[in-house]
């Protein structure tokens, strides 16, 4: 019976004596199930010998859910034992943690998945394995199974803790494993993690999406959205704090969503005031949708010193029409209106914001709508993108007559817009002391450090004095439109 249940859930495949587990996009679309199972991680004794004398490279594409999941994805390799290299080709494992959210990021992945059969070549027993978002499409997994024969396993967003299981799978039987999970999702708590940063942690708060916007894959990779406990979350950062970490930031697909699966009342806004109360110097979060923000959280985000004054802010677009195609459930004035609402309440705030032009049937009048509104919101920074199609989204079925040319001149018409005016708030700035959390010497041909004020901006340190991992008073000398110069303030 068990068994039976099995076979319905999740797309079985026969792979000789083994099965494999493919994704199927119609259960990753569901949303039926009410509860979410809380797993704690744990792995048998015997896997911790496993990579004993090997080494590996994990290669990390797209945002920092992902960069997270790799921190996670490191630190269980090296309780099995791997040790991690800085170059791919002196690895014996190469794991490609990828993103599915534009074209782009897809062919960067196989793009290198086809440097590595060249190196697989001349070293046989090289173990290559995918996983992320990608794992989660139909097509990119029956491209695996069909031209890369070579790829020794694949594992979904949801199979991040089965690592070590695939990978004792693919070693003791030699055949390619593939496990991709395609359900609402489940939370695993107590998962090892290996901090790139020893100042900055980023800390998962929620998980997966229901926003379901036409142009995005996120709600099918990614499932259900799912609330961590509060409890686990605080006692994250509380021991964050105890390390001495400087700043947190709150990770999700939208944070504003938190809590909103609870059968309890505890929101984000209750979640930020006691991270706040934590004491921890610097929390930030992100990313937030415009229409779960709420006037109560704008007001907890002004109360406390310690949550920066940096709001992510997506609009996507300014025309009406277009942002009902897009399903973002506002317009472009309940968007201004809040916008308006976050300058008006928290201090010196910046605000940035993703937008996407060409959109399908995307009109110059809706383009000028959305020209308008970057004039009226003047971001400190902004990710502008032409629109990609994604496999199975709604917005993929849309008729697209916009041409390529005209696409990639709206994107260069806005980016001359949104990049006065980041220009124009950074110069604001020159003779003002901003807070910096210095996070180490400078890598781009400079002297001195880098850091980033707490308005989320870059700013280079004229100094041969090491703060690095503190919080200090920068004067600021001179503004770019990307980053900021500055001296110590003594
Ligand atoms: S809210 Fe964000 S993650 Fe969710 S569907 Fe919309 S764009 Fe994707």
């Amino acid at each position: 019976m068990l068994l039976r249940a099995f076979f319905l859930v999740y797309n079985i495949k026969r792979n000789g004596s083994g099965i494999m587990i493919l994704p199927d996009y119609k259960e990753a679309k569901q949303r039926t199930s009410k509860t979410v199972l809380r797993e704690e991680y744990n792995i048998d004794k015997d896997l911790k010998s496993l990579g004993k004398g090997k080494t590996y490279y994990v290669k990390t594409y797209g945002c920092q859910m992902n960069e997270h999941d790799s921190e996670n994805i490191k630190a269980m390799l090296e309780q099995i034992g791997f040790t991690e290299v800085d170059d791919y080709e002196k690895a014996d494992l190469v794991l490609l943690n990828t993103c599915s959210i534009r074209e782009n990021a897809h062919n960067k992945a196989f793009g290198f998945l086809g440097r590595l059969k060249h190196l697989k070549e001349e070293k046989k027993d090289l173990i290559i394995g995918l996983c992320g978002c990608m794992a989660q499409e139909e097509g990119v997994v029956d491209e695996i199974l069909h031209k890369y024969k070579f790829v020794n396993f694949v594992f979904g967003t949801h199979n991040l803790h089965r690592l070590p299981y695939l990978i004792k799978d693919n070693m003791t039987t030699s055949k390619q494993v593939i496990e991709v999970y395609s359900k609402e999702g489940n939370i695993i708590e107590g998962m090892p993690v290996k901090r790139e940063n020893n100042y900055k942690a980023f800390v998962n708060i929620i998980y997966g999406c229901d926003k379901f916007c036409t142009y995005c894959i996120v709600p099918f990779t990614r499932g259900k959205q799912r609330s961590r406990d509060k409890d686990d979350i605080l006692k994250e950062v509380e021991e964050l704090v105890k390390e001495g970490y400087q700043e947190v930031t709150l990770l999700g697909q939208n944070v504003n969503a938190y809590g909103k699966d609870f059968d309890y009342k505890y929101t984000m806004e209750d979640l930020l005031e006691d991270v706040a109360k934590t004491n921890i110097p610097r929390v930030r979060f992100m990313t937030s949708h415009p229409w779960d923000f709420t006037d109560k959280m704008i007001e907890v985000i002004a109360k406390y010193d310690n949550i920066m004054p940096s709001v992510h802010l997506p609009v996507q677009a300014g025309s009406d029409r277009i942002l009902k195609l897009m399903g973002r459930r506002y317009t472009k004035e309940s968007y201004l209106e809040l916008f308006n609402k976050i300058k008006n309440t928290i201090p010196n705030v910046s605000i940035s914001t993703d937008i996407i032009v060409g959109f399908p049937g995307e009109t110059e009048e809706d383009f000028e709508e959305t020209l308008d509104l970057a004039e009226k919101c003047k971001y400190d920074n902004a990710f502008t993108f032409i629109y990609s199609p994604r496999e199975n989204t709604p917005a993929a079925k849309f008729e697209d007559n916009v041409t390529l040319e005209e696409k990639e001149d709206r994107l260069h018409r806005l980016n001359e817009v949104v990049n006065k005016y980041f220009l124009e708030n950074n110069k604001k700035l020159v003779g003002k002391t901003v807070k910096v959390l210095v996070e180490g010497k400078n890598t781009n041909g400079k002297d001195g450090y880098f850091g980033y004020t707490d308005t989320n901006k870059l700013i280079n340190i004229n100094t041969t004095k090491d703060y690095t991992g503190k919080i200090i008073d920068v004067k600021v000398t001179d503004a770019k439109t990307w980053s900021l110069d500055g001296e110590i303030d003594e």
